[in-house]
């Protein structure tokens, strides 16, 4: 396994494997990694020649308020991880290097960005597109992996993707979950023990939200109550936003029109850390 923070020796590698006709999958993420990440390397390694991982923690996607300098890093874990995976080559820049001086560039994919986590966090969907059209322009991947787990950036990168005609596939692996139902995320080691036994309530309100879409509840705002009854079992959890949405549009759903394909998000703050997540439901013919 290769790893290298210069975007010269990336672009060398790439080069080679390109002219020999292998394929590239590709997963971005901002390291720490667990087992939601390795199962994307896992689905790119299954599909594609060559797999490149990059282990960035991407400064434009944070807020002034938010957690970028305590944000979880373990960069010798990652490599070691990934190393067992068998990855070919990993790709870690510092900030200096990957935004030089004078970088004023950003990618905004508008109506999308602006809903759900975009409407709590004004930078960050910019933030993302941004990072991984750049990284997307130097690794040059066939695929691109990424998890349900973050689905509205999922959308937003596949939106920025066919609106500019980047030539990569944007695929999406299924969230990995805890036994008790909490998606692993990098940021669930900041939860205390008493948080961390409150947290699986909020895929359990989701659950019970997917249940009642999916027996045929005619109103959105009906799961959308009952899913946040079971939210407030949680003890200390405080509720940034729960919301019914068209999958693919992302915009609010009242009524549930058979057929139609929905997604119930949320973010919830247990303690000091935000904790997102979702499922997708189908409202049956
Ligand atoms: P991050 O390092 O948090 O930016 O995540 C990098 C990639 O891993 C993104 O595509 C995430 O959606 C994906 N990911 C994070 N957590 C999970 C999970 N629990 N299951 C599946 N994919 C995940």
């Amino acid at each position: 396994m290769r790893v290298t923070g210069k975007l010269r020796e990336l672009e060398r590698l790439v080069d080679a494997w390109k002219r020999r006709g292998e394929t590239i999958g590709f997963v971005p993420t901002m390291g720490s990694l667990h087992e939601g990440h390795l199962s994307l390397v896992r689905h790119a390694k299954k599909e594609n020649r060559k797999t490149v991982v990059s282990l960035f923690v991407n400064p434009l996607q944070f807020g002034p308020d938010e957690d970028y300098a305590r944000y979880p890093r373990d960069p010798a874990r990652d490599r070691a991880l990934l190393k067992k995976e068998k990855a070919d080559l990993v790709y870690a820049p510092s900030v200096k290097d990957f935004y030089p001086p004078g970088f004023q560039t950003a990618v905004a994919v508008k109506e999308l960005s602006r809903s759900l986590c975009g409407a709590r966090r004004p930078v960050h969907f910019a933030g993302v597109a941004t990072v991984v059209l750049k990284l997307l322009n130097a690794v040059r991947p066939d695929a691109v992996y990424l998890g349900q787990k973050d689905y509205q950036q999922f959308r937003v990168v596949e939106r920025m993707v066919r609106d500019l005609g980047v030539p990569v596939s944007v695929k999406m692996a299924p969230i990995v979950r805890e036994k008790d139902g909490l998606a692993m995320s990098s940021r669930n080691i900041f939860l205390s023990p008493a948080e961390r036994r409150q947290a699986p309530h909020l895929h359990r309100a989701l659950e019970k939200g997917r249940a009642l879409i999916e027996s045929g509840v005619k109103n959105a705002c009906d799961a959308r109550k009952a899913a946040l009854r079971i939210l407030s079992r949680a003890s200390g959890a405080r509720l940034d936003y729960l919301e019914i949405v068209d999958a693919v549009t992302l915009r609010p759903v009242v009524k549930l029109t058979e057929g139609a394909r929905i997604l119930i998000a949320a973010a919830v703050f247990f303690g000091k850390t935000r904790l997102i997540d979702n499922v997708l439901a189908e409202v049956k013919k």
